[in-house]
């Protein structure tokens, strides 16, 4: 056994150990900031050259999270950036997508908070903004990794999720990785939070946080930050807007290009392809292009998420023979985040997705991008198909393009130095699916509903691209890409006109709280998806919401669950001012239908019928019902359906001479008066009802009691005939067990003795409902103690001991007594 000396009382008290400590304390203050004036010096002295991440000038903590991660050699715009950016430069770094960014600006974080001794103390030192909840996630995930042995609190702010917790967090944390909606958000509501210590600012994808859609959320948050920070601006397709950059208010920014010189804007492992197909034949196309890849990991990009959500169920139910996810931004965030998750773990599988993906995402291992729509420039075209090919990785892309679109937009692509070679689609490989996506329609009118909305969403993005010479909505078929959806026409489109895609990519992007989309023209909502902050939900002007307030407001259910709100709701200005139907109702068909309120004829002239014959109706006692189906009239024939829907009579009561009168009358005033005052009529009638209440509580009583009586005669009864039962069969029991081997196996003849399944008649049932109602009320003194309670207090009994038991007797008597 290890022995402990104790120091003898009274012994003076080690008077070594204290000063110890502190002096270790001070050596180690002293080797530390000798430490960070060495580092310091060698940033300094730093002379932008560098391989690996060990000849980099980094602390301790940063070389440890590398080397965990198993970074070795630095990438070039790793090269290039981070001595740059640790040098405390502000830095516009462009590369080619895939090329390892995300070190480029993190390192430099790390490195410079650690450097001005940042401590959790010192709040918020750098914001790190990404366009995309998912896009954050992943630089939140780098940033983990390696940045595990520092000692700074990281945080994500993304929207989709309980504001309250990111709240409480956000006071403490030194770093954080947000959407822009989310952190303005924050930055309007929560209290207390202090941003005037920035130090660092990123714009990952910076180009497209400076865009449009971003420009009043982003110039807010900036507004909010310190003028003396450092920014750094990463994308593979940097801006050098100067307007741009003036919002961000630059100094003398480097700007680090390390890709201006290469033949190609895209990765060099990357194949790039395009098929010219018609509108109604890419449906088809993309099928056979997925049945020929079944062993792939796939993403297609589509416009719109109504589309996504189309041709994800439809091919789902054709059962293509690959794993099909998923994602848009019209997703809960759950929802988006395990189908980003699933993806990345899929060693095969198809995505569909919006531009929701289009930025950033590294997702391992992907084979294949395919544009099923194009996109909406070259850049975005760049993003798309850097999903595959990434760090030094080979991939391929295939681009679908309407014969109008292809002049144009290969031009484009030439112009932004992307290499992109033409090919056509195997005639062997060709397979319609359109007479089954007709089936689909047909067997399932949510399936229908969804393909109008795509087909409707598909057409009002084209019509509000900005570059018309690509996207000509005139030139498209669009009746036969109707058709090819499975559709029995093409729906009518409601509001194209030339909008300003300006405007619409500014009104999509704003926080979804905002919401000032309604009053859009068009397209806006379809394209909504990109927007990602969706976090900001600005107090709503109603405040207490109920229970049902949220049921009438559920949505999201099933495929099309805003079609069958809209199917269901019965608003009567829907007719009255059509201007204000909002962009989903021009594919509403209002039924007319039947209702059994007493309002039926304000139910059918409110509503409008799709068919263009006369509605029928029937007369049901004077009031006609309109019946608008052929459903609805057949149920007519029905006697009982109809015996529902007329009128009810009223119930009358007939005096002895035969004269009918309403259940209940009201006396003339008169008459009233005539009886005497109110409150006498009261009296003398409480003075009546209770002489007849207590005659009928004393028959009440003496029925019950006889009942009583009766029950206990009767339970006795049956008892003794089950006991004397019972001996017989225990008589018998004795000589036919060794003979009735059989039937002990049978009816498990462990018990000597089973009872005969007692059947209780209802009036037994009821007695015994009536006991136990009467064992709750206090008993009266004729009242037998119910037999229940006495079995009870039987159980329940305490056993008292006088003393603690001593000898042998005590302890039998005890538990004679326990035994009862
Ligand atoms: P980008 O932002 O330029 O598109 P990422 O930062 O997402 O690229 O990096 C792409 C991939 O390359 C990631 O999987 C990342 O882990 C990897 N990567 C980045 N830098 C290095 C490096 N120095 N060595 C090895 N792999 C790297
Ligand atoms: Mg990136």
């Amino acid at each position: 056994m290890p022995s402990v000396r104790v120091p003898e009382k009274g012994a003076p008290a080690p008077k070594f150990k204290k000063p110890v400590k502190v002096k270790a304390k001070g050596l180690k203050r002293k080797r530390d900031e000798e430490e960070l004036a060495e580092l310091e010096r060698r940033v300094a002295e730093f002379d932008l050259q560098a391989t690996e991440f060990t000849e980099l000038p980094l602390t301790k903590q940063t070389a440890a999270g590398l080397h965990q991660a198993h970074f070795k050699t630095l990438t070039d715009i790793q090269r290039k950036a981070i001595p740059l950016a640790l040098k405390g430069r502000d830095v516009l770094g462009a590369a080619k997508t895939g090329s390892g960014k995300t070190l480029a600006f993190l390192i430099p974080v790390l490195e410079i908070l650690y450097r001005k001794k940042w401590t959790t103390l010192d709040g918020l030192g750098a914001l790190i903004i990404s366009p995309t909840r998912e896009l954050a996630t992943q630089i939140f995930t780098v940033l983990r990794t390696i940045g595990g042995h520092h000692a700074f609190s990281a945080g994500l702010v993304i929207g989709g999720k309980s504001g309250k917790e990111e709240r409480d967090a956000l006071h403490k944390m030194n770093i954080v990785v947000c959407t822009p909606g989310r952190m303005l958000q924050h930055l309007d509501q929560t209290f207390g939070l202090n941003v005037d210590n920035v130090q660092l600012l990123v714009l990952d994808e910076a180009d497209r946080i400076l865009d449009m859609g971003f420009r009043a959320t982003v110039d807010a948050i900036v507004a909010n930050l310190p003028k003396s920070r450092q920014t750094l601006l990463f994308s593979a397709t940097q801006t050098k807007n100067v307007a741009d950059l003036a919002r961000l208010s630059l100094k003398d920014a480097e700007y680090v290009a390390v890709h201006e010189a290469a033949d190609a804007a895209t990765p060099k492992g990357l194949e790039q392809f395009y098929m010219v197909v018609p509108l109604h034949e890419k449906l088809d196309t993309l099928f056979a292009f997925l049945r020929c890849h079944l062993a792939a990991k796939i993403i297609v990009f589509m416009t719109a998420c109504k589309q996504v959500r189309f041709v994800h169920e439809t091919f789902r139910q054709l059962h293509i023979g690959l794993p099909l996810l998923h994602l848009h931004g019209k997703q809960k965030q759950a929802a988006r985040a395990e189908v980003a998750r699933r993806f990345a773990a899929a060693k095969s599988g198809c995505l569909f997705a919006t531009d929701v993906v289009a930025r950033g995402l590294d997702f391992p291992a992907v084979d294949w991008v395919v544009q099923m729509d194009a996109p909406e420039d070259a850049d975005t075209y760049i993003h798309r198909v850097g999903r595959t090919a990434r760090f030094e990785r080979a991939g391929r892309a295939v681009l679908f393009l309407a014969p109008s679109e292809e002049a144009p937009f290969v031009e484009r692509l030439q112009a932004k130095r992307v290499p992109v070679a033409r090919v056509n689609p195997k005639a062997a490989k060709k397979q319609s699916v359109q007479s089954q996506l007709q089936g689909l329609c047909f067997k399932d009118p949510e399936i229908k509903y969804l393909g109008q909305k795509a087909f409707v969403s598909y057409c009002r993005s084209v019509s509000v691209q900005k570059d018309k010479e690509v996207f000509k909505l005139e030139e498209l078929p669009l009746e036969e890409y109707a058709a090819s959806l499975g559709l029995p026409g093409a729906p009518r489109i409601r509001g194209v006109r030339g909008a300003d895609a300006e405007k619409v990519k500014e009104m999509k992007n704003a926080p979804r709280g905002l919401k000032a989309l309604e009053n859009m023209p068009s397209g806006e909502e379809e394209e909504e998806e990109e927007e990602e902050e969706g976090g900001v939900r600005r107090a709503k002007k109603k405040e207490v919401r109920t229970k049902y307030d949220r049921m009438v407001e559920r949505q999201n259910q099933n495929v099309l669950a805003d079609h069958y709100k809209n199917l269901i709701v019965d608003d009567p200005t829907a007719t009255a001012a059509p201007d204000n139907e909002d962009d989903d109702d021009f594919l509403t068909v209002k039924r007319t239908g039947y209702s059994s309120d007493s309002d039926l004829s304000t139910t059918s002239s409110t509503t409008t019928t799709t068919t263009t014959t006369k509605p029928k109706t029937i007369d049901l006692g004077g009031k006609d019902l309109t019946i608008a189906s052929k459903r609805r009239e057949k149920l007519m024939t029905s006697r009982k359906e109809l015996a529902k829907l007329k009128p009810r009579g009223t119930k009358l009561v007939f005096d002895d001479d035969g004269n009918a009168h309403a259940l209940y009358e009201l006396q003339g005033l008169e008459a009233f008066r005539a009886d005497g005052s109110a409150e006498e009529q009261r009296r003398a009638f409480v003075a009546v009802e209770g002489e007849r209440v207590k005659v009928a509580d004393v028959e009440d009583r003496r029925v019950a009691k006889e009942k009583r009586r009766e029950r206990r005669e009767r339970r006795r009864r049956r008892e003794k005939e089950e006991e004397e039962r019972a001996r017989a069969r225990a008589g018998s029991g004795e000589s036919g067990g060794e003979s009735g081997g059989e039937s002990g196996g049978e009816g498990g003849g462990l018990l000597p003795y089973e009872a005969p399944p007692r059947v209780e008649s209802e009036e037994e049932e009821e007695e015994e409902e009536e006991e136990e109602r009467g064992a709750k009320r206090q008993r009266k003194w004729f009242e037998d103690e119910p037999e229940e309670e006495r079995g009870r207090k039987g159980r329940g009994r305490v056993i008292e001991a006088a003393e603690e038991p001593e000898t042998l007797e005590d302890l039998e008597a005890l538990a004679s007594g326990l035994l009862g």
